[in-house]
C-alpha cells in the first residue's frame, strides 16, 4: 500500500499514540497511527484496566476468612473462584474500550495501520504489516513505544519468571507467588492474588515497601499486607530461580540465602523506556538516561520529532501520556502551548489506597517554599468509618506565605477518588482558606481535605504572635 505523505505520523497506540493521533487529526492535521499490537497499548491491554479488573474481583471474593463479614453480622458459604472466567470478563472490559478507542480514530479520520514500524529518518518510517512493507513520510513524527517490564539477569522472564503481563492473565489462582519488588505493580498483583487465597512473599532489596512514596503512607499498606497473611521480606534481595524448578533463593540483608516456594516469581522491579529494535539509534536523540529527551513542548532534540509517554521516562502513568499527546497536537497546529502541569496525580491502587498530588512538604522546603502542613486521620471522618476503613490519613501542604495549596497527600480506602479534588485545586490556584470554605458533602471523604485545610490555616494561625 503506498501513502501520500502525512502532517503526522505516530508510532505507538498506547494512551500516548492514540490520543495523539486523534487529537492531531481532529486538529485537521492528516494522520496516521502505526501500532504493532493493540490500540490501546500497556495501559489498556496489559496495565491499567486489567490491573484494576483484577484488584476489584479480589475484593468482591469473599475470602476463605469470613470474620470481618460476620462482625457486621454477614456470613455466607465457603467461596469459590474460577480464574478463567474472571479473566473472560477483563478480556471483555478491555475488548470495549479497544473497540471504543477504534472507534475514536475512525471517527477522527486517523490513517490506522496495524504492523511494526521502523524509524528510517525524521520524516520517513517503514512499517511491515500482514499486507507487506511500506513506507511512509510525515512532516512530523510523534514517537510513543511506550516501555517494557526490567528483566533481572539473574532471574529471566520464561518459565515460572514472569511479568505483570503474564501475572494478569494467569488460568488458575496460584497456590504461591512470589513478587520480586514491592513497587505499585508488585504489590497492586500481589494484594489482589492473596483476596484470591495464594500464598504471596513480596521480596524488596531497600527497608521500605513503595521505595517511592514517604514511609508515613506506606504504613498502613504494610499493615494490611500483614493482615491478609502477605510474607514482606524487606533488605532481601532475589538471588536465583532453584534448579529444581520450584523455589526461589533470596538472600537476606545478614547474607544468608533462603528458598520460597514459589509457583509462580512476578519479577516488577520497574520499567524502562522502549527504545531499541525499531531503528531510533538512526536520529541520534539526547537522552536523560536510558529515556528519550524532549523540551517543554515534547520536542526531541531534532526539529519535527516529538516524544510523548513512557519513552520519555517518569513519571510513567497513562494520564501523562494522554496529556502530553493533547499538547503536541496543539503544538503542531501552532498553538502556544507548553508543559506547565503544577500537580501530576499518582496513586497506588493498594489496600489501602495511596494517593500523591503536587509537592510534599519536604520537596516544598528543599525548593526554598516555606510550608505549613495539616493532617487528618480517617478515623475522624464518618463515611471511612460506615465503609470500616478507617486506617489512613490525608495530609495538606501549602505555602506559609500565601497559604496556596502545593500538595495533597493521602493514604485510606477508596482515596484515589480525591486525586481529582487535589489536582483541581492546586491547578486553580487554590488557597487553605478556598477549600476550608468550600462545602464538601457529608459523609464523603472529601470533607477529609476541608478539615486538613483547616487544621492547616490553625497551626498558622498558633505560629502569629498574638
Ligand atoms: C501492570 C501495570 C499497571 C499499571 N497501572 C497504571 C495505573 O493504574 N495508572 C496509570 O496511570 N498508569 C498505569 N500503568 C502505566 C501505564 O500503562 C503507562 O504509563 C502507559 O501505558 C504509557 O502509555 P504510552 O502510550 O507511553 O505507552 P504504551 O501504553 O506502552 O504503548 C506503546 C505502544 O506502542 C506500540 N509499539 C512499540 N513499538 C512499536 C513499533 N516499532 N511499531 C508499532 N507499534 C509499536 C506497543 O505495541 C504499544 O501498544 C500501569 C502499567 C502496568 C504494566
Amino acid at each position: 500500500v503506498s501513502y501520500a505523505p502525512f502532517d503526522a505520523l505516530i508510532i505507538g497506540g498506547g494512551p500516548g499514540g492514540y490520543a495523539a493521533a486523534a487529537d492531531c487529526a481532529e486538529r485537521g492535521l492528516r494522520t496516521a497511527l502505526v501500532e504493532r499490537k493493540h490500540l490501546g497499548g500497556t495501559c489498556l491491554n496489559i496495565g491499567c484496566i486489567p490491573s484494576k479488573a483484577l484488584i476489584h474481583l479480589a475484593d468482591r471474593y469473599p475470602g476463605i476468612d469470613d470474620s470481618g463479614l460476620r462482625s457486621i453480622g454477614i456470613s455466607g458459604g465457603r467461596p469459590s473462584i474460577d480464574l478463567t472466567t474472571s479473566i473472560e470478563w477483563i478480556d471483555a472490559i478491555v475488548g470495549r474500550l479497544r473497540t471504543g478507542v477504534g472507534l475514536l480514530l475512525a471517527g477522527a479520520g486517523v490513517t490506522v495501520i496495524e504492523g511494526t514500524a521502523t524509524v528510517v529518518d525524521g520524516k520517513t518510517a517503514d512499517v511491515l504489516t500482514a499486507e507487506g512493507p511500506s513506507r511512509l513520510r510525515a512532516a512530523n513524527l510523534v514517537l510513543a513505544t511506550g516501555s517494557s517490564p526490567v528483566e533481572l539477569p539473574n532471574l529471566p522472564f520464561g518459565g515460572s519468571v514472569i511479568s505483570s503481563t503474564e501475572a494478569l492473565s494467569l488460568s488458575q489462582v496460584p497456590a504461591t507467588m512470589t513478587v520480586v519488588g514491592a513497587g505499585y505493580i508488585g504489590l497492586e498483583i500481589g494484594t489482589a492474588f492473596a483476596k484470591l487465597g495464594s500464598k504471596v512473599t513480596v521480596v524488596e532489596t531497600t527497608k521500605q515497601i513503595l521505595p517511592k512514596y514517604s514511609a508515613n503512607l506506606t504504613r498502613p499498606v504494610l499493615k494490611q499486607l500483614e493482615r491478609l497473611g502477605v510474607k514482606v521480606m524487606l533488605d532481601c534481595t532475589a538471588r536465583r530461580f532453584d534448579s529444581s524448578g520450584t523455589s526461589l533463593v533470596v538472600r537476606n540483608a545478614d547474607g544468608r540465602e533462603r528458598h520460597i516456594e514459589s509457583q509462580w516469581v512476578l519479577v516488577a522491579v520497574g520499567r524502562a523506556p522502549a527504545t531499541s529494535g525499531f531503528g531510533l539509534e538512526r536520529l541520534d536523540l539526547k537522552m536523560t538516561g536510558a529515556s528519550v529527551w524532549v523540551d517543554d513542548h515534547c520536542q526531541t532534540s531534532m526539529t519535527g520529532v516529538y516524544a510523548i509517554g513512557d519513552l520519555t521516562g517518569e513519571p510513567m502513568l497513562a494520564h501523562r501520556a494522554t496529556a502530553q499527546a493533547s499538547l503536541v497536537a496543539d503544538v503542531l497546529v501552532g498553538r502556544r502551548r507548553k508543559w506547565d502541569h503544577r500537580a501530576m496525580p499518582s496513586v497506588c491502587f493498594t489496600d489501602p489506597e495511596i494517593m500523591s498530588v503536587g509537592l510534599s512538604a519536604e520537596e516544598a522546603e528543599r525548593g526554598g517554599i516555606a510550608t505549613a502542613v495539616g493532617t487528618v486521620s480517617l478515623r475522624a471522618n464518618g463515611r471511612a468509618l460506615i465503609s470500616e476503613q478507617e486506617d489512613g490519613f490525608l495530609t495538606v501542604v501549602a505555602a506559609l506565605d500565601d497559604h496556596a495549596l502545593l500538595g495533597v497527600h493521602a493514604v485510606g480506602s477508596g482515596i484515589s477518588e480525591l486525586t481529582a479534588a487535589a489536582s483541581l485545586a492546586i491547578e486553580l490556584g487554590a488557597t487553605l482558606e478556598d477549600i476550608a470554605l468550600t462545602l464538601h458533602m457529608h459523609p464523603t471523604l472529601s470533607e477529609l481535605l476541608a478539615e486538613a485545610a483547616k487544621r492547616a490555616l490553625r497551626s498558622i494561625a498558633k505560629r502569629q504572635p498574638t
